[in-house]
């Protein structure tokens, strides 16, 4: 589905599908010379970032692996809890990895700053993150990025991956989610 389908549900479209593949086009190339001939692991965090893993991936000229660990961060609401647990471990050793974890949105930072500890814990090589989206006004932590797709205001989003109570995953833009669907 594209923002056009569910209209009512969004207050603002803020990117839209070819925006966002020519943004990732762009990124594709960085990785592609950052990590040139050193078969990095790229690491995604369900269930957000299929899409940006997906997308990403394809671009890239480079061989890469791709493995996948699932978090709690939101549950079904739209605040960050800061309770974070690994409910799906990776199944690949990072012992000498050269590891990218791919990450839908950074919001707060709580969530990826507890899994770059547990991942740095484990001895990659290098260890660094690619990220779709960033709210930088809701960071409440200082995060290095090596790549980002786009900065967002400080809003509750949806589409590209990013869900609303398990649903908008599918849709193809990114777009600011209307008041009236969760109050
Ligand atoms: P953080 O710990 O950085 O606050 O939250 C990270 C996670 O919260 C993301 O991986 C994502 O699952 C969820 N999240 C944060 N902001 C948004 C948003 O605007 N929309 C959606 N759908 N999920 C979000």
């Amino acid at each position: 589905m594209d923002a056009a389908d569910i209209a009512p549900d969004l207050t603002k479209v803020l990117y839209t599908s070819a925006e966002i593949e020519a943004r990732l086009a762009e990124l594709a190339a960085q990785i592609d010379r950052d990590y040139a001939g050193s078969n990095p692991l790229l690491v995604g965090v369900l269930n957000g970032a299929v899409m940006v893993m997906a997308d990403l991936s394809r671009a890239l000229k480079i061989d890469c692996e791709m493995d996948w660990m699932a978090i709690s961060s939101y549950g079904s609401g739209t605040q960050s809890s800061g309770v974070v647990r690994i409910l799906k471990d990776l199944n690949t050793d990072l012992v000498g990895r050269h590891v990218l974890v791919v990450e839908d949105i950074i919001d707060t930072g709580l969530t990826l700053t507890y899994l770059m500890q547990n991942l740095a814990s484990r001895n990659p090589a290098t260890l660094k993150i690619m990220a779709m989206f960033r709210k930088p006004d809701a960071m409440k932590i200082d995060i290095d990025v090596a790549y980002v797709g786009f900065d967002l205001p400080n809003q509750f989003v949806v589409g590209y991956g990013l869900d609303y109570a398990g649903k908008y995953r599918n849709l193809t833009d990114v777009g600011i989610l209307a008041p009236h669907v969760y109050s």
